[in-house]
C-alpha cells in the first residue's frame, strides 16, 4: 500500500506535467501570452505540493520515545526506545524467547544499547544470554545484589567472554538513551538472599517533562528504603511499571501516594498461579484514581511521550 507522502507525490507529478503539457501546446500555437500564466500556476502547484509532501512526511514519523512492555507470559520484558537508542529493562523468561526475538525482528532491533537486569530471578533474566549472544549489547547493567545461581552465573560469564561492557547500578548513575535520561534511584547492595525481589534495581526514565518509573520485584521492604533514601521529588511520575508483576506485596499505599501515577502498565501470565495482579493492589491503584493495562488481557503493552503527557496506544 502506498503512503500518503507517494499518492501526494503522485498527484503533484501529474498536475505538473499536465500544466506544462498545455503550455507547450499553447507555445506551438503561438498563444505565448499565456507563457506567465502557466508558469506561475505550475510553480504554485509545486510549492503546494511540497508542503503537502512535508506535511505527511512529519505525520508519518514514529514517536521518538516509546516504552512497550511485552506480552512474555508471567515473566518481565519492558523495551524503551528514544531516538535510535534502545533500553531493554529485563529479557523475560526462558519459554518467551521466541516471543522476545519476533518483538525485536518485527522492530528492525539487532543492537541493545543498554541491558538492564533488575534482579537475578529467571523470570527477569531467562533470555539475557540468548540475548547476549545473539545481539549487539553495548552496555549491560547489573543489579548490586547478587546472585550465585547457575543461570545468573552464565549471563556474567557469557557477558565476561563476549568482552560486553558491565555496568554495577549505583543509585545516582544516569545514563542517556537519546534524549531520554535513565536514572538509578536504588540498587541495595545488601538485599537477603532469601528475597532477592528487594535487591531489585529502582530506576527512573525522564522524558521531556514525562518521568516513568521501573522497580522491578521490590516489595515492600525495598518500597520503604526508596522513600526514606530517596528525595520524594524524585519519586513523583507519570507511568508506573506495577512492581512484582500486580503482587500486593508491591505499591504499597505510602508508595502509590509518593508516586502518584497516572497510568499503571502490569506485567503478568495469563490465568498464573499467583493471582496476579491481586485485587488488593488493584484497589489500591482505584484510590489513587490510577487507570491500568495488563499484559495479560490485552498483550504487549504500548505507551508514547511526546515530552509533556504519556498515552497509552492500542493497536
Ligand atoms: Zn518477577
Amino acid at each position: 500500500m502506498q503512503s500518503w507522502g507517494e499518492y501526494i507525490s503522485i498527484f503533484a507529478f501529474s498536475l505538473c506535467k499536465s500544466v506544462f503539457l498545455c503550455y507547450n501546446k499553447e507555445k506551438r500555437k503561438g498563444v505565448i501570452g499565456l507563457r506567465h500564466y502557466y508558469i506561475r500556476v505550475a510553480t504554485f502547484l509545486l510549492l503546494l505540493c511540497c508542503c503537502l509532501q512535508l506535511i505527511a512526511c512529519t505525520s508519518a514519523q514514529p514517536a521518538p520515545f516509546s516504552v512497550e512492555v511485552l506480552d512474555v507470559g508471567q515473566s518481565d520484558c519492558t523495551l524503551v526506545r528514544c531516538d535510535d537508542t534502545v533500553l531493554m529493562i529485563d529479557t523475560g523468561t526462558a519459554t518467551a524467547r521466541s516471543a522476545v526475538q519476533v518483538a525485536l525482528q518485527e522492530r528492525k532491533i539487532d543492537r541493545i544499547d543498554y541491558l538492564l537486569l533488575t534482579h537475578p530471578h529467571e523470570d527477569h533474566v531467562g533470555n539475557a544470554r540468548m540475548l547476549l549472544e545473539s545481539y549487539e549489547v553495548g552496555e549491560l547493567i547489573l543489579p548490586a545484589t547478587g546472585s550465585e545461581d547457575f543461570l545468573y552465573t552464565v549471563v556474567l560469564e557469557t557477558a565476561a567472554a563476549l568482552e560486553v561492557l558491565c555496568t554495577t547500578a549505583q543509585g545516582g548513575m544516569t545514563f542517556s538513551v537519546g534524549a531520554a535520561i535513565l536514572e538509578i534511584l536504588l540498587s541495595p547492595a545488601d538485599a537477603n538472599d532469601e528475597n532477592l525481589n528487594n535487591g531489585s534495581i529502582i530506576s527512573r526514565i525522564l522524558y521531556g517533562n514525562t518521568v516513568f518509573l521501573f522497580t522491578g520485584d521490590a516489595e515492600s521492604e525495598e518500597e520503604l528504603l526508596l522513600l526514606s533514601t530517596v528525595p520524594a521529588e524524585k519519586l513523583d511520575c507519570h507511568w508506573f511499571k506495577a512492581g512484582h508483576h500486580g503482587s500486593d506485596t508491591a505499591m504499597s499505599a505510602e508508595l502509590l501516594a509518593a508516586t502518584t501515577p497516572a497510568i499503571v502498565a502490569i506485567s503478568c501470565g495469563k490465568d498464573n498461579d499467583y493471582g496476579f495482579p491481586r485485587e488488593t493492589m488493584l484497589k489500591r491503584l482505584e484510590a489513587v484514581s490510577a487507570t491500568w493495562q495488563r499484559t495479560d488481557l490485552q498483550g504487549t503493552l504500548r505507551y508514547i511521550s511526546d515530552g509533556e503527557s504519556v498515552a497509552f496506544q492500542e493497536d
